[in-house]
């Protein structure tokens, strides 16, 4: 484990701790099960997670449920595993923001007793034409000087399923005229005729995230409720129902910047519509930026948690991180911890004419140059091997340090080759190459000349088909929903999964589920967890080779 790099809520907290304003810090994630988590989710679980982690605190995972009717359980599910795959264990069980149902509305009685809320029987339009703009105060609802006796009588009714979706609402009386929106008499509640994941149906209305959201906190005992800075505007409201509601505790809202990343799309909603309009394959489809996505990829947990704290937390909003930080994270994860072996993408037969047919050898391999720990790898040599067809041409430009007529080669932890005929079919493409192995250069140079070029090839015989699946950016532009008049659609890049048949060496004929390779002088792959079986590889690009990402 390396240090937490500082930021400035971990600042704050240390000083707090130093100088005794809190003993143990109590922090929560609470996403919404609408969807699954992306990688934005990521950074805001590496904070809560990791703050309390580094400060001897707890953090709990609360399920902010108000939305019945955009909610699932099938997301619940998916979030809890993705916050454990990440490393992270919540603070006792799960807690949803519907276990509070009942003390919200005792809390919303109370307002009402005491003159601070009341039932509003204006349409939603209305609502939004009384509020006011930001250079207009807004105007009272004629509905806001209802007795508390009246009030309660009709939020109890509107709880029981007396009236219609859009008739009432609930709001906070607070000031029509405030500089801040938010505070021109919020909805508490909401008439919904939906049942709830959690609390089947037992409630009509359901309250706002606004009147749920704080009061949870304090419920939970949460001292920094740490959010992203749309909800800053939000923080006076957040602040008027504590100290105006019998709450057991004062917790703090602090708000950081979110995640942007380039060409991805870090919004729920932008990437339910993917899966709903069949764009990818799923919430988990290996191009999704969600945790479930990167980890069918291949990404590590490691290198996700790497990644959140290399681009740190600031309050400085609107940047766009750059993908290349993301894939640099995995790489070198990947670098130091993949099994090496050799896979052919596009392979070329090449038949060694002097090796006898029937001839076999093998070589002893490392499974990692620098590993010890990892299996060696035995690689069998036979009279016909696979090359890839990138590796040859037949018009080679004197810098083609690869395989060309009349030139030499050499098969990675194998002999130099010659190319000594170019075989075509009737319509003149290279069907297969007639090579000769110089016998005297195994493990040392040849004999007055130098071979610069190294390839990678698998024999023919021994060689496993893999489905390879080769993944590029979903989008072809860097914020493909930042023009508000263009559809984000219209940005997809159709060329974000091509699939290849490729042959591996034999030792991946082991690779269970998630196992992950470097290919040498291809990229970083990962097992399929789902589709791979042994009977049918399927390995997912990772990520390439060389490394874009410029410090
Ligand atoms: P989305 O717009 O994708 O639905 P959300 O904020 O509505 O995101 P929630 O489920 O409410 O999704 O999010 C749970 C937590 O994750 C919140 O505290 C939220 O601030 C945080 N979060 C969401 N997106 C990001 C992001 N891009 N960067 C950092 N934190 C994020
Ligand atoms: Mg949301
Ligand atoms: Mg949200």
């Amino acid at each position: 484990e390396t240090t937490p790099a500082p930021n400035f809520i971990r600042n704050q907290v240390l000083d707090e701790i130093e100088g005794g304003q809190v003993t143990k810090i109590v922090t929560r994630f609470p996403p919404e099960p609408n969807g699954f988590l992306h990688i934005g989710h990521a950074k805001s679980i590496c904070l809560n997670f990791g703050l309390a982690e580094q400060m001897g605190g707890e953090c709990h995972l609360r399920f902010d449920d108000t939305n019945p009717t955009k909610e699932e359980q099938a997301y619940i599910d998916a979030i809890k595993e993705d916050v454990n795959w990440l490393g992270f264990e919540w603070a006792g069980q799960v807690r949803f923001a519907s276990d509070y149902f009942d003390q919200l509305y005792a809390w919303a009685q109370h307002l009402i007793r005491e003159g601070k809320a009341y039932v509003d029987d204006l349409t939603p339009d209305q609502i939004r034409e009384y509020r006011g703009t930001l250079t207009e105060p807004g105007q009272p609802s004629p509905y806001r000087e209802r007795s508390a006796e009246e009030n309660l009588d009709l939020l109890e009714r509107m709880r029981q399923g007396e009236f219609g979706e859009s008739e009432k609402v609930l709001r906070a009386k607070i000031d029509m005229a405030s500089p801040n929106i938010n505070l021109r008499d919020p909805i508490l509640y909401r008439i919904r005729h939906a049942s709830h994941h959690q609390t089947g149906d037992k409630w009509k209305i359901y309250p706002s995230y606004d009147f749920t959201h704080g009061q949870s906190d304090a419920i939970e005992g949460v001292t920094h409720s740490i959010c992203t800075l749309e909800f800053e505007d939000h923080r006076p409201l957040y602040e008027w129902f504590l100290n105006n509601l019998p709450v057991p505790a004062k917790p703090r809202q602090i708000e950081f910047a979110r995640l942007n990343l380039n060409y991805t799309l870090t919004s729920k909603r932008k990437l339910k519509m993917l899966v709903d309009e069949q764009i990818v394959d799923g919430w988990d489809d290996p191009r999704m930026p969600t945790i479930s996505g990167m980890r069918r990829r291949g990404y590590t947990p490691a290198s996700i948690r790497k990644f959140c704290d290399m681009i740190g937390v600031t309050r400085a909003d609107g940047g766009l991180v750059d993908i290349a930080m993301l894939t640099h994270a995995i790489r070198s994860d990947l670098e130091d911890n993949a099994q090496r072996a050799m896979c052919v993408l596009k392979p070329l037969k090449v038949v060694l004419t002097n090796v006898p047919e029937g001839h076999e050898e093998e070589y002893d391999v490392l499974g990692h140059p620098a590993r010890d720990d990892m299996p060696a790898r035995k690689v069998p040599l036979t009279r016909e091997i696979y090359i890839d067809q990138d590796d040859f041409m037949e018009d080679a430009p004197k810098k083609f340090f690869r395989l060309a007529p009349g030139k030499e080669v050499r098969l990675r932890n194998s002999y130099v080759i010659r190319c000594d005929e170019v075989i075509k079919n009737a319509a003149g493409e290279v069907t297969e190459l007639h090579c000769s192995v110089d016998f005297d250069t195994l493990g040392k140079n040849p004999e007055g000349r130098k071979v610069k070029g190294v390839i990678h090839w698998v024999s023919v015989d021994h060689g496993i088909p893999l489905e390879v699946r080769l993944y590029d950016n979903l989008f072809m532009v860097e914020q493909p929903d930042r023009d508000k008049d263009v559809d984000f659609l219209d940005h997809l890049n159709p060329e974000s999964l091509t699939v290849c048949q490729a042959i591996g060496e034999p030792s991946l004929a082991d690779a269970g589920p998630e196992a992950r390779y470097q290919f040498e002088r291809v990229g970083y792959f990962c097992a399929d967890r789902h589709v791979s079986t042994p009977d049918h590889l399927v390995f997912n690009r990772t990520v390439g080779l060389k490394d874009s990402w410029a410090k």
